[in-house]
């Protein structure tokens, strides 16, 4: 009965994971799998790292877990580096080498359930970090993914793209229910391949503020997207309290 909460981008904002988590359990999830950019923007990455690490659960590296342990910082605007300079400064050198740890990709085996693959960015090339926005973006994906399903994150934006075997294709019917009614189900169909995007639950970028994750029900083959409400103003104030960019906390209420 495996029913699998798969989330991404959590980014510090602990608000927005404990009510995801709250909901994975009124959901009756079973299990969970992240897709990582565990810390970065938001005020509590020591206390978020700890929550998914004692959940013992597949985890994969984002670009922010990457970032945050290496000296160079090269990638990053002067408030990004900002914000991950004082990540850093919170955690501490065992929390570090946790993330350091961290792998770009991973399938995940239930007993007797299929498998699927989980990555931050993308199969190709994963720690290149590139953004997966468009069909065409996703058909560099497919020839990568010999399983049926893969999720990613790193856009905080949800998507659902599709492989036919000739051409990737993004599923805009798929995801347009989650707009309208705050929740989208779909049943992938036998001999496609599909590239998730499970959105972000700390910072989505959709216009949407409230938080997103998927739900993977194995038995019933149905992937679900949800959104959650969340204290958006404790999050906010949280990262005004720290010092950390206004802009990072007006952004949460804007969904951008
Ligand atoms: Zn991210």
């Amino acid at each position: 009965m495996p029913r699998t909460a798969i989330i991404s981008d959590i980014h510090a904002n602990l608000h927005a994971l404990h009510a995801v988590m709250e909901d994975c359990q009124h959901q009756q999830c079973t299990d969970v799998v992240c897709l990582g950019d565990v810390v970065g923007y938001n005020a509590y990455p020591s206390e978020c790292l700890d929550y998914i690490r004692q959940l013992n659960c597949p985890v994969v590296k984002g670009n922010h877990d990457e970032e945050v342990v290496s000296a160079s910082m090269t990638m990053m605007n002067p408030m990004a580096r900002l914000a991950m300079e004082w990540t850093r400064a919170q955690l501490n050198e065992d929390q570090l080498a946790w993330l350091a740890r961290l792998q770009y990709v991973r399938i995940v085996r239930h007993s007797g359930a299929s498998t699927f693959g989980i990555v931050h960015s993308c199969l190709e090339q994963p720690k290149s970090w590139n953004y997966i926005i468009n069909a065409n973006d996703a058909s560099t994906n497919f020839p990568k993914q010999f399983a049926p399903l893969c999720f990613h994150g790193h856009t905080h934006i949800p998507k659902v793209f599709m492989w036919d075997g000739r051409h990737a294709v993004e599923d805009y019917d798929a995801v347009h229910p989650l707009y309208l009614e705050g929740q989208m189900e779909f049943t992938p169909r036998p001999g496609l391949k599909y590239f998730i995007n499970v959105g972000s639950v700390g910072q989505p970028r959709d216009h949407d503020p409230r938080a997103c994750y998927a739900i993977y029900d194995t038995d019933r083959n149905t992937i679900t997207m949800r959104r959650v409400e969340y204290d958006i103003a404790a999050a906010q104030q949280a990262i005004r309290d720290c010092g950390l960019p206004e802009y990072l906390a007006e952004r949460l209420q804007n969904g951008s």
